[in-house]
Order: structure tokens, then sequence, then C-alpha cells
């Protein structure tokens, strides 16, 4: 039974999934590197906070990582050390690099430390409410020993594959939702040049096959509203971006359409600078068509 677990990672996601864990009964010692990010966590939602990654794992059965990127994952394991023991389950919940998360599977292997990918999606609001859907990768054995931990964060698991399978499917879930994103507001770009109201255009979609996550929960709530407050970053998406393109190359799979979506992410990430939301991504359309979405229809 896994009972106390080090979460790394108090950010957007992992400060309202660790707070699950805490309201499930599970012994949570959060870590973060943003000092006294930790601390606040600890003293607003509960648990202990850890000064450091090495502090947060000793006594620990597994460690829930959520990070941006491997490279940042790959540094946490670093600073845990020694102090991450023989027995240990790391779940890895970023949405990370399969091909990474494989070399820090491996690498653990050897010191008895077993690790599964879980990245998930929702984003912040499901994450509050602990229906997140998880995707899993990793050896069966494992999985099942994660499961309890995570059914107090997600309603939907799947067992997808071996290790960076979750992360796999994860991009390519992302690849899509940013496809989906981009030509959604360069129609409503045309349609408000046509002379459309784009508010009322996306009640439309809404009720039409050209339907999508972007459609129901960002164009009028963070675009048309003009506040690009989402809760998951520009560069983030960008990174999701690249990781599907990194599994495109290394499966041989032709995917123009897919390497245009990502440059033109990676394009808003240059323009925009650091720190946007992703529904800012829309001022990149924008600007290339030299019309602002919403005009005096903002919706709020
Ligand atoms: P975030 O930037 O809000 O949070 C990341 C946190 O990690 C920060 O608080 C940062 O200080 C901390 N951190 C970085 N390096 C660290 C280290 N070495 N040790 C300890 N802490 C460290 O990011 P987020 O939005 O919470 O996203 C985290 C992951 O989840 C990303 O891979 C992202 O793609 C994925 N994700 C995000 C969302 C979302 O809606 N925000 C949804 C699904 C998946």
């Amino acid at each position: 039974m896994l009972s106390r677990i080090a979460f790394i990672g108090i950010g957007n996601m992992g400060w309202p999934m660790a707070a699950r864990l805490v309201g499930a009964g599970f012994e949570v010692v959060a870590c973060d590197a943003v000092p006294d990010r930790a601390g606040r966590f600890a003293g607003e939602v509960g648990g202990e906070a850890a000064a450091d990654a090495a502090a947060a794992v000793r006594g620990a059965n597994a460690v829930i990582t959520i990070l941006p990127t491997s490279k940042h994952v790959a540094e946490a394991v670093t600073a845990m050390g020694d102090a991450l023991a023989s027995g240990t389950l790391l779940i890895e919940m970023s949405s990370g690099s399969p091909t990474a998360t494989r070399g820090i599977a491996e690498s653990l292997a050897g010191r008895g430390v077993a690790v599964i990918d879980a990245p998930v999606s929702g984003g912040v609001p499901k994450a509050k409410t602990g229906e997140l859907a998880i995707m899993l990768g990793g050896e069966a054995a494992a999985v099942a020993r994660a499961e309890p931990v995570l059914r107090a964060m997600g309603t939907s698991l799947t067992h997808v594959g071996g290790v960076g399978a979750g992360q796999a499917m994860k991009a390519l879930n992302n690849l899509m939702g940013a496809a989906g994103f981009l030509i959604g507001i360069e129609a409503l770009l045309i349609g408000q040049r046509f002379g459309l109201d784009p508010a009322l255009m996306v009640d439309v979609l809404n009720a039409s096959t050209g339907m999508n996550s972007s459609t129901q929960r960002k164009f009028k709530q963070f675009v048309l509203s003009r506040r690009f407050d989402a809760g998951f970053g520009l560069e983030l998406m960008a990174k999701d971006c690249s990781v599907a393109m990194e599994v495109a190359r290394d499966t041989a799979t032709p995917a123009p359409f897919a390497a245009l979506c990502r440059e033109m992410w990676a394009s808003a990430v240059a323009l925009l600078g650091p720190g946007q939301d992703h529904t800012a991504m829309a001022q990149l359309s924008e600007r290339l068509a030299g019309e602002t979405l919403g005009g005096g229809n903002r919706v709020a």
C-alpha cells in the first residue's frame, strides 16, 4: 500500500492534484523549486513541505513528479540521489518525452525503483475535481500498485502500453488540441471579416460538427473575453507539439500538418514572449490577419 507520497512540482496542476491526495488521506510531502511554494501548500492545504527533492523522497514509498518537461524531471531525480530508496514507485505525471522517460526508468531499474508514466488531461478544472483522464505507461504490476493513488486524482485511467506509452498518447492528444485551437481561431477570423459574430459562430460550432474542446471550453471563456488565463502555459503546449513530432520522427511517420502546427506554436512562443497562457496563441493568428477577434462583440 502506497501511503506516503513525495509530490514534486506544486504548479498549476500539481497544487490541486496534491490537494486531492491530502483530501483522500495520503501523507503528502510537497516540494517545489520555487521557494515557499511547498510551504504555502502545506499551510493552506495540509501535509508537509520539504526543502528539496532528497528531503521529500526520504521515507516515501511513492514519488509523483509533475514538472514542465522531462529535463526538469531528470534534474529532480538527480537531486533525489540516494534518498530515493529501493522499492519506491516513481509516478511521472508530466507531459514528458517518452524517450527521456524510458531513459530515467532504465537508469533507476538497477536501483530497484520502478517507474510508470501517468500524464493527465483535463486541465486545472478537472485537477481540482479529481476527474482527470490519466494515460498510463509501464509494467502492469507497477500500474496496479499506483492505481489507488491515481484514483484520488482521476476518473478515467487507461493503461496504454509500456513505459513512455502514456506520454506518447498525451502528446498526440495535445497535438490534436493544438491543431483544433488554431484552425478554430482562423475560422473565427475569416468569419468575423465576412461579417459573422465570432461569439455566435462559437454557439453554432458547438451545435455542429466543427465542435472541439476549444470551441467548447476556450474561445468564449479565454479568447473572446480577452482573459487569456486558462492555466496552461503557451510554452507547455508548444513543448507538447514538439514531443508529438519527436514520436513522429522516432516512428518514421510523415506528419506535415503536425509539423506546421508545431512551428506555429513555437513561433507564438518567440513572438509573444515567456509566461503567456496557451490561449494567447490566438494573438499570433490575429497579428497575421491584422484583425482582433471580438471587437465590439466581446463575451464575458
Ligand atoms: P507549472 O509551470 O505551473 O508548474 C510546474 C512546477 O514545477 C512549478 O511550480 C515549478 O517551480 C516546479 N519545478 C520545476 N522544476 C522543478 C524541480 N526540479 N524540482 C521541483 N519543482 C520544480 O506547470 P503545470 O501547468 O502544472 O504543468 C506541469 C506538467 O503538466 C507539464 O508537463 C504540463 O505540460 C502538464 N499538464 C498541464 C496542464 C495544465 O492545464 N496546466 C494540463 C495537463 C498536463
